[in-house]
């Protein structure tokens, strides 16, 4: 089968200016690779000096023990716009209170305690002081239903959670009696029936504890994947994990203490706990949690006034900023700004080299997944940005690209040959498992390798470039063709906001590509510009890639955590089950 070269390939790199390179915390990314080692990388943790070890002490006390306590570690932001601020030694207290609150409740080692709250610090202190009393810590995401609720506290049979009372009732009053596992109900706001006022507690609870010791492949964290492809599964990660978030904070997101970070992620999703509160954390900054949702004035404003020096969002979010155009980034001034990230989902060029003229830095592009626990292949603040490029394996990290060859799974080692994405196993926060489902957790890993699911290709360079899900790949009339591709060039239309695309089937070619397009304001569905931009794809793409078909959608269908649900589009398309649909969030047709 013939593979693409990627006309995403074409746009100049972005050269990052010498004066950046210096300043990284890794310089030269080429001799970083070269030297590193896990083993090093322990060493910038502390542990308890017999082996053992627990992700809050790193996130916490150890910088209150080194003299740092009156730092602020979180800055947050109510929707009304008055903030809290909590410095290093007040999350001491409060993590070490709810600690306490927890064991007061008769909870032990390795019990599960879930959230569901909205970005609230109750949310914050509960996960590390979980952590801390050495319960596993599972937050789900406060938009669920009750059904993927209960489903959620199912699988990981949680015996307490913390809640509002508004949710509570709303969403887990009527499931409770479904839920043997399930002790305590902890409300913020008030008691109800069989709950406990968990304000009440905390003032009760006695503000020192002694963190519990943790083996290192003691679980720490349980996160539910996406549901973008299909059934979210349960990932188990250990305390362990905890090296690597340090490790890749600091590499690939270039965090340092003192800097203000503000990752817009919500704790229901892995980036959320990893890059939103963990690495952060452990590497001493000030973290920014906005309680409110996306707005492109309300984000720039508080870029600004914050003085924000680390930004890690998403390509959704991205795409609403360019869709507001460079105007609204004017009036703000952003020149704290030192380094800007994003994951997700594929980052289209086009929102890279965007972002690169409205801020003078690029938005940089990482890749990883929840069974990964952590950044793998990132763009860093001291490498040249290929725009539509994932960037290079982290330093401890070995990525290729492989295929199953008459029958054995070998490595492609021919510039952007398109295969899947694998990894070599070892690395700290790698998932030890998916819940309950052992099958499906050990089809991942195969002749030495760790397989993603995702399809991508690597140039002569050594850069990675994203193709598509695996199950996402079109094959038309010979051709395979990865939707990343084609809604790239689609977004270089001025006219276009998003793009979806998926294969149809189709008896002479296998597969037709069709287009998905929601567009910009001021720009009105028409038949016109339906040639115009079936124009422009062809021109961009060449007639065996360009789609076939393209349809205007007032929204595209994604997960709560911005990921166009490409599955979804093909089934409602075919006419076949929507299958899980419990992330899902935008629902327009
Ligand atoms: P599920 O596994 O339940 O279908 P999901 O894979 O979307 O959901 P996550 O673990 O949250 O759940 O997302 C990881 C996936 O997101 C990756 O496997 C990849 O497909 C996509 N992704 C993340 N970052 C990037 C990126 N920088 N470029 C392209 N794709 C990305
Ligand atoms: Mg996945």
């Amino acid at each position: 089968m013939h593979t693409l070269r990627a006309a995403r390939m074409t746009s100049d790199p972005i050269i990052k200016p010498d004066g950046t390179r210096a300043r990284a915390n890794m310089p030269d990314y080429a001799k970083a690779y070269a030297a590193f080692s896990w083993a090093d990388a322990e060493r910038d943790i502390d542990g308890f000096g017999d082996g053992s070890l627990n992700i809050a002490h790193e996130a916490v006390d150890r910088h209150v023990a080194a003299g740092h306590g009156a730092q602020v570690a979180i800055r947050w932001i109510a929707k009304a716009g008055d903030s809290r601020d909590i410095t290093y030694s007040e999350l001491q207290d409060l993590t070490n209170r709810f600690a306490n609150v927890l064991r007061n409740q008769g909870l032990e080692k390795g019990d599960r305690v879930y959230s569901l709250l909205g970005r609230l610090p109750d949310l914050y202190i509960a996960a590390l002081g979980t952590l801390k009393a050495g319960c596993v810590f599972c937050p789900l995401f406060s938009a669920f239903g009750p059904e993927p609720i209960q489903s959620r506290m199912e699988i990981g049979q949680a015996n307490a959670i913390i809640t509002s009372s508004r949710l509570y009732r709303r969403k887990l009053k009527g499931i409770r009696g479904n839920l043997p596992d399930l002790r305590t109900v902890f409300l913020i706001d008030g008691d109800e029936d069989a709950t406990i006022d968990l304000n009440a507690a905390m003032n009760a609870a006695n503000d020192t504890f002694t963190t519990e010791r943790m083996q290192p492949e003691e679980t720490a964290l349980l996160h539910f994947t996406s549901g973008t492809t299909g059934k979210p599964k349960g990932v188990v990660h250990v305390h362990q994990a905890v090296v690597a978030h340090h490790a890749t904070g600091r590499l690939a997101l270039d965090l340092r203490p003192g800097d203000t970070y503000w990752c817009t992620a919500d704790p229901g999703w892995v980036t959320g706990t990893s890059y939103g509160i963990i690495a952060p954390l452990t590497n001493r900054v000030t973290m920014i949690i906005d309680e409110a949702e996306f707005d492109v004035d309300r984000w720039y404003a508080t870029l600004a006034r914050e003085a924000v020096t680390v930004w890690y969002t998403a390509p959704t979010a991205i795409r609403m900023l360019m869709k507001a155009g460079a105007s609204a980034a004017k009036p703000h001034d952003l020149t704290a700004l030192r380094f800007m990230a994003s994951v997700g989902e594929p980052l289209n060029p086009e929102a890279v080299i965007w972002s690169n003229n409205t801020f003078t830095m690029p938005f940089h592009d990482n890749w990883w997944q929840t069974e990964t626990g952590g950044i793998m292949i990132a763009n860093y603040a001291a490498m040249d940005v290929r725009p539509g490029s994932m960037g290079k394996p982290l330093p401890g990290i070995e990525a290729g690209i492989v295929a199953v060859e008459g029958g054995t799974l070998r490595e492609l080692t021919a510039p952007m040959a398109i295969g899947e994405l694998a990894l070599r196993p070892g690395w700290p926060s790698m998932m030890r498992g998916y819940l309950h489902e052992q099958a499906r957790y050990e089809k991942c890993f195969r002749d030495g390798w760790y397989l993603s699911g995702d399809l991508a290709m690597r140039d002569a360079d050594g850069y990675f470039w994203f193709v598509g899900r695996g199950d996402d790949l079109i094959k038309s009339a010979g051709h395979l063709i990865g939707p990343f591709e084609v809604e790239s060039a689609l977004l270089e239309h001025e006219a276009v906001a998003e793009a979806g695309v998926i294969g149809v089937p189709d008896e002479t070619a296998g597969e037709i590509v069709k287009a998905f397009v929601a567009l910009k304001p001021g720009f009105e569905a028409s038949e016109s510009l339906l040639l115009e931009l079936t124009g422009h794809a062809r021109k961009r793409l060449g007639p065996a890639v360009a789609p076939k078909e393209i349809v205007f959608r007032q929204n595209l269908p994604k997960t709560r955590s911005g990921k166009i649900m490409r599955r979804l589009l093909k089934a409602r398309e075919l006419g076949l089950p929507e299958g899980d649909i419990s992330t899902l969030e935008s629902d327009e047709r």
